[in-house]
């Protein structure tokens, strides 16, 4: 099934293909910055990504798909935190940088590939910015820092479609003492005591002591670990400009060739109306929510509940509606698991509409919605034995590629119980209360008690 994704540079739903001759697909998603727990507005960014790097591997194959996400651990964010506590920036980044692994793990969150950091990449960002130096791309301003010439590429400005006038709008908050001209960028920040502490290295060629700009670190560790050329670079809608943007600029005037293939740019998570962010304080981790009692599995299909491309408002009671959707999944698996039938079946394609919704555009609520509508199939259809194993290992597919950890149905309910049960609460459905009565008796001959909840039921062995 083709994968198919809105391009934020060319503005179209475009297939996702490989382009290198070894056929591995290359993604690069922009990573946290750690200086502070990220909030789960960064998660759902992140899960929106893990889905989608199950989804190429599901069309690609395991080890075709290359998957990059670094660590922002140099910027004015960390070292501004390790200022204020005091601390070496290493020790903070170090704690948060673990923090985020444990929440990703907690999420079910495959890890990516490489998972590299700024600090460990200076060397691979220096030669980076004396390339753009060489080609006349970038230039050192009076104090030692250098600036990317932005007038030195004609292509500037493609993705985000912003054009000059609003770029110097845009750029004259930021200090433009030393440059040419306001809409130039920072490639490389030459060191200032007040503000660094001991965070410096030597410079490019010509340049002051001092650390790498934000936006270098990703073009550099892209070329290093993907190559010049990637197949697909993402991240949340915030960084399109003038993060992605710079990039872009950046990579092509270095290396001189197409920088990504596809761009993909997930929209926010809100509370009460607003962007979840760290700076306006309107935050929760997940963390804070697993001390209210929810469960992480919870959290990720919350956040898998709308559409990537729309933003989505949090809300405590998506949590409680995802741990009930999470509750009927397990009990269908739970369902097929104890009547399953040994017996080869053919191919289900009770599931292939879930699937093709995720492959367009990661149309969550409409894959969740074909997800519940094959229950009901499931169920209005009773369960025909020979088609129980096949849709069992097409629903566990569906579970693994939404990355739904669930515990394993511990049932131990024979299966002509549970097929007795289904046919009872079928007739129940279609109001034909004799049969459901006479079923009823059946079960409780047999030692089992259903009880009747609007939606389900639970099937209890009776007391003796
Ligand atoms: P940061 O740690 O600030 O560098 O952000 C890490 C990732 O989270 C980036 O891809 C951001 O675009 C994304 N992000 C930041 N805030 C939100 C939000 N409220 N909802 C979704 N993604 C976000
Ligand atoms: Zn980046």
């Amino acid at each position: 099934m083709a994968i198919k994704l809105f391009d934020s540079l060319t503005r179209e739903l475009r297939e996702l293909k490989p382009s290198h001759p070894d056929g591995v697909f290359r993604f690069y998603n922009c990573g946290p910055t750690v200086y502070a727990p990220a909030h789960i507005g960064n998660f759902r960014t992140f899960v929106v990504n893990d889905v989608l790097r199950r989804l190429l591997e599901l069309e690609f194959g395991a080890d075709k798909v290359k998957h990059v996400r670094n660590l922002t651990d140099v910027d004015d964010r960390t070292i501004g935190q390790s200022k204020k506590e005091g601390r070496p920036l290493a020790e903070i980044t170090k704690k948060w940088t673990e923090k985020f692994w444990a929440d990703c793990k907690a999420l079910n969150c495959l890890d990516p590939h490489e998972q590299p950091t700024a600090t460990s990449h200076i060397r691979e960002q220096v030669d980076m910015i004396e390339c753009l130096m060489e080609k006349g791309n970038a230039y050192r301003a009076a104090d030692g820092s250098v600036y990317f010439k932005i007038s030195s590429f004609r292509e500037y400005g493609a993705l985000s479609r912003i054009k000059e006038r609003e770029l110097k709008i845009t750029n004259s908050a930021f200090d433009s003492d030393h440059k040419d001209s306001v809409s130039d960028f920072a490639l490389w920040k030459a060191y200032k005591p007040e503000d660094d502490g001991d965070v410096k290295w030597p410079g490019p060629r010509g340049a002051s002591e001092g650390r790498p700009g934000w936006h270098i670190e990703c073009s550099a560790m892209i070329k290093k670990h993907l190559g010049e050329t990637i197949d697909l670079h993402t991240g949340g809608v915030d960084l399109l400009f003038p993060h992605h943007e710079n990039e872009i600029a950046q990579s092509q005037c270095c290396n001189g060739q197409l920088f990504s293939r596809h761009w993909y740019h997930s929209e926010h998570l809100l509370v009460d109306g607003t962007t979840m962010s760290k700076s306006k304080g309107n935050y929760y981790t997940l963390s804070d929510l697993v001390e209210k009692g929810y469960s992480p599995m919870a959290v990720r299909y919350a956040l898998l509940s709308g559409h990537p491309k729309k933003q989505l408002n949090f809300t405590l009671k998506s949590l409680h509606d995802a741990e009930e959707a999470l509750t009927g999944i397990r009990w269908f698996q739970g369902l097929l698991s104890n009547a399953i039938d040994p017996t080869p079946a053919p191919p289900s394609d009770l599931f292939d509409s879930t699937l093709a919704a995720l492959c367009d555009d990661l149309n969550f609520p409409k894959a969740l919605g074909e997800l519940h509508s094959a229950f009901t199939v499931i169920r209005g259809g009773g369960l025909p034995k020979e088609k129980i194993s096949a849709h069992l290992s097409a629903l566990e597919l569906v579970i693994q590629v939404f990355g739904f950890k669930l515990e394993k149905p511990k049932s131990s309910i024979p299966s002509a119980i549970t097929a007795l049960a289904e046919k009872r609460w079928a007739a129940k459905q279609a109001k034909d209360f004799a049969t459901a009565d006479g079923l009823r008796r059946e079960l409780a001959a047999a030692g089992w008690s259903m009880l009747d909840g609007k939606t389900d039921y639970k099937l209890e062995p009776l007391k003796k």
